[in-house]
């Protein structure tokens, strides 16, 4: 059996003169993906990636669950080619096709004819097509209307596809079509989310992980390798940044007044997240922050944290209720790993009473007692790289 991948391109068709840099970078996202499940040819032609397996061993199941996690993909299908003669497309679908025909009560046949020149017309040939295949299955009745079974044709350039249903692609544009981004990623639930996001919107993530040490446990360091490996099916291979943060947690708890903990930590963060933007030639600094959701998160703590920094900080998350988000970490994956019970950095030394509504002025004297850039200069120093890869 000729069984092949169909991704067919989402937004990237809306694209205009630069849609082959779109194109190019989907196909070198599923050639590498692919790579590490089998040996198969990826190549694209009008608006569509295929995946054809080279040899017997290609795992076609394990290539095709791949393939819905690809990011710039509206749909993908699992199909078998056939030479584009109406018989054989015949043979085909009653071949490839035929436990769906067994099981339904109903079908009916949609062609569509990406080769416009194609001797038959869509119609006719699904007419063709269905009455040969209501002869072979004599138990399944032809319902053009509301069939429990499609039989889709897709008439191509080179070959016919038969196949069934499509199933949902990933969406999004491909990783690396729109830059690079730092995305802070704690052990919570939310920041696994906010990095699946941007992902999805075709950036290239750098994840970012603060850790405090003796503070927080290699359990939790692991936790968060965790979360990037979860991650990393759709976002590709990364490389996560761990930055010590125990001296200036410790500075800020020995020199700080306490309600100013947060921001002052937070504030670390957005700083560094920059050094590291700018090393790595990245647009912006991806948080998993939420309106209103803790005292650090209201629009005045949010103004004051990304205050030290030129570069844009992104927050996808910043309207979404927890629940919605805590969806998508269940469809993701990330949700059961994030609820493990290991501390974060945010959590050591929290303040009793957090300034809400904290005034820059004030925060910017609290910090007067710390020597900002040394203490920054020895985190990203200290930066432990662990490379991420599926
Ligand atoms: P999450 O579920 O992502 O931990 P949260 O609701 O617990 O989020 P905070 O702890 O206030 O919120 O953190 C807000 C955001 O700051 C996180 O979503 C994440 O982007 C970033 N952040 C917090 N702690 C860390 C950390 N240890 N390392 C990297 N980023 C962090
Ligand atoms: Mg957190």
């Amino acid at each position: 059996m000729n069984d092949l991948i169909l991704l067919k391109q989402g937004e990237i068709v809306l694209k205009g003169l630069n849609r082959r840099i779109f194109e190019d970078k989907l196909v070198s996202n599923v050639r590498r993906r692919m790579a590490k499940i089998g040996n198969f040819r990826v190549y694209s032609a009008q608006s569509t990636v295929y995946v054809e397996p080279m040899d017997d061993d290609a795992d076609m199941d394990a290539a095709f669950e791949a393939a819905k996690q690809i990011f710039g993909c509206v749909a993908v299908v699992r199909a078998a080619a056939a030479p584009k003669d109406p018989d054989a497309i015949f043979e085909t679908a009653k071949s490839y096709l035929a436990g769906d025909l067994m099981r339904a009560r109903s079908f009916k046949v949609e062609t569509k004819r990406a080769d416009k020149s194609y001797p038959m017309t869509s119609i006719q040939l699904s007419q063709y097509v269905g009455g040969l295949l209501s002869d072979a299955f004599p138990d399944i009745a032809v319902d053009v209307h509301d069939p429990e079974l499609t039989v889709n044709i897709e008439i191509r350039e080179n070959a016919a596809y038969v196949h069934s249903v499509p199933a949902l692609g990933a969406g999004g544009m491909p990783v690396g079509s729109c830059g690079s981004a730092v995305s802070l990623l704690s052990g919570g639930i939310d920041s696994p989310v906010s990095t699946w996001m941007t992902a999805k919107r075709g950036v290239h993530i750098i994840p970012v992980h603060f850790f405090s040490f003796p503070y927080t446990s290699e359990l939790a360091k692991q936790k968060v390798i965790d979360l990037a490996s979860i991650l990393a099916p759709w976002c590709g291979r990364m490389k996560l940044e761990i930055v010590p943060f125990t001296h200036i947690q410790e500075e800020i708890r020995d020199k700080c007044p306490e309600e100013y903990f947060t921001v002052v930590m937070r504030r670390f963060m957005t700083r560094i997240a920059e050094r590291i933007a700018i090393r790595d030639n990245c647009g912006a600094i991806i948080t998993g922050e939420s309106l209103g959701q803790v005292a650090s998160q209201t629009m005045q703590a949010m103004a004051v944290t990304q205050e030290p920094v030129k570069i844009p900080v992104l927050r996808p998350l910043v309207c979404m209720d927890k629940r919605e988000i805590i969806e998508i970490a269940r469809k993701i994956g990330t949700f059961e790993t994030s609820i493990l019970p290991y501390e974060d950095c945010c959590t050591v030394f929290t303040p009793r009473h957090p300034r809400t509504k904290p005034r820059l002025e004030e925060v910017i004297a609290a910090e007067s007692a710390l020597d900002v850039e040394a203490l920054v200069a020895e985190a990203v120093n200290g930066i432990e790289s662990v490379v991420i890869s599926k």
